[in-house]
């Protein structure tokens, strides 16, 4: 029984004695012991059932109290048992609707902010709500891992990001009143160059937050740079026989056409750089194709040691040539889905390097059946490539040996098209060599499983 109650049954305990008195003094001492029973017993049934009704309406009261205390704590499913459709009934009941309301709208914000987060975590760029007093309300999964901080468990001040230029921007935003953006180079594990942008939030004259943005500005300025290293060597590479070209047939054209010793060799030369301008424009066709980004494979089931035979036996003749001895290692048995030309392109590259680059020895093409990948090895005795070049040979227009590429007509491209090729089909490519002891150029691919 709480203390209202408590002081309420006191009072009608003193009501009771002030009537029972009252009504002794009435009575007078002369009445009967009768009376006097009867008057005793009604006073201790009145006390013992407004006793009973009280404790009762205490408990009820408890139950409504618990559940307000609870939602007040914030624990919004909590509700009040109605029990009888009463007063205290009605009350419960209004407490209840107000609960229900209270969380039907709270599971509606979080539902909003959760989406709201959720579509700020997919933006590529990094942002983060600032209040005015710098401290972060809310930042995506983006802005701290452009800033290489953990996310703090709870808002904390700007400085957590270590970034002094974030912050001078956002002070500098907050002192202009206005939106303002600039570059900014972030200290990290290595340098990184954003663009900042800190916009207020809110119509009213001071902003309620600030908006940080960072935008990260490496991955445009790394593709406008490929770019323009792309467009020069493939200047570089057509314009080196175009001038050859250019020179002998002005060479032929100033006379050299009636030099009988010389004008057989000039026209040889002219057809030798012609024919190498063409390979060029063949390999930048096959490059363009394997790296569009909409490029569909004609996939089919191919036996993978069949396909190998095939794509091998041209080269025999020119192996025999060079004095090489080549060898084919490609049972039947392992069925791969691919696009047979372009995967014939990537290995036609393989086979005609190791010819190319080997001098003396041998040329083995080797097919190990797996489960789930396949590996195909072209292995060669050739002069190999120092440790210096591994790393970049799959790159556009790398060599590691330019004399010799530029020699045997190579354009420098043709590894860049066995990665996009075998990439193009889930694959993986990759290289062990050791100079002067030769090279093994590999690919796995997913095999659709063991012949049928
Ligand atoms: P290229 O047309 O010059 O052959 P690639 O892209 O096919 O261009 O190869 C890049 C470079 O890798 C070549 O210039 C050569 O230096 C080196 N290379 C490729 N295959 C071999 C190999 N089997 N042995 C030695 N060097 C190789």
């Amino acid at each position: 029984m709480g203390p209202t109650i408590r002081r309420l049954y006191a009072s009608l305990l003193g009501v009771l004695v002030v009537v029972v008195t009252l009504a002794g003094l009435l009575i007078g001492p002369g009445a009967g012991v009768r009376l006097w029973s009867l008057l005793a017993i009604a006073v201790i049934l009145v006390a013992v059932l407004t006793y009973a009704l009280l404790v009762r309406l205490a408990r009820r009261l408890r139950v409504l109290e618990d559940a307000a205390a609870r939602l007040a704590s914030g624990e919004l499913s909590a509700r009040a048992a109605v029990e009888y459709h009463d007063d205290l009934g009605g009350l419960a009941r209004s407490l209840n609707e107000i609960a229900d309301r209270a969380e039907r709208d709270r599971n509606e914000l979080e539902r909003g902010r959760d989406e709201s987060a959720a579509a700020l975590d997919y933006l590529p760029q990094g942002v983060a709500l600032i209040a005015p007093d710098l401290t972060i309300r809310h930042a995506n999964a983006r802005f701290w891992e452009s800033v290489e901080v953990e996310a703090p468990d709870r808002g904390a001040h700007l400085s957590v990001a270590r970034q002094p230029a974030l912050q001078e921007a956002v002070e500098d935003a907050r002192r202009a009143g206005r939106a303002v953006t600039r570059e900014v180079s972030l200290y990290l594990s290595e340098r990184l160059d954003v663009e900042a942008t800190v916009a207020p939030v809110g119509d009213g004259a001071t902003p309620e937050a600030w908006l940080l943005t960072i935008e990260d500005l490496g991955p445009e300025r790394r593709a406008a740079e490929i770019r323009r290293e792309f467009v020069a060597n493939v200047s570089h590479e057509l314009k080196t026989p175009l001038t050859s070209i250019l020179g002998y047939t002005e060479t032929l054209l100033q006379g050299g056409l009636h030099d009988e010793e010389h004008r057989g060799k000039f026209v040889e030369t002219i057809r030798a750089q012609a024919s190498r301008l063409e390979a060029l424009v063949d390999d930048l066709l096959s490059l363009a194709d394997l790296e569009r980004p909409d490029a569909e494979l004609e996939l089919k089931d191919w036996d993978l040691g069949e396909l190998l035979r095939e794509m091998a036996e041209p080269f025999e003749d020119l192996a025999a040539r060079r004095g090489l001895a080549f060898e084919l290692d490609a049972a039947p048995g392992t069925r791969i889905r691919c696009d047979r030309k372009r995967l014939e392109l990537a290995i036609r590259n393989l086979i005609d390097n190791a010819i190319k680059y080997t001098e003396k020895g041998w040329v083995r093409i080797h097919l190990v059946p797996g489960t789930s990948r396949a590996r195909i090895s072209v292995a060669d005795s050739g002069r190999g490539i120092a440790p210096e070049h591994l790393a970049r040979i799959f790159e556009r227009f790398y060599r590691a040996d330019q004399a010799r590429s530029r020699a045997q007509g190579g354009t420098g491209l043709g590894l860049s098209i066995v990665k996009h090729a075998v990439q193009l089909h889930g694959g993986t490519v990759g290289v062990e060599s050791e100079a002067d002891r030769g090279s093994t150029f590999w690919l796995e691919l997913p095999v659709s499983g063991p012949g049928s």
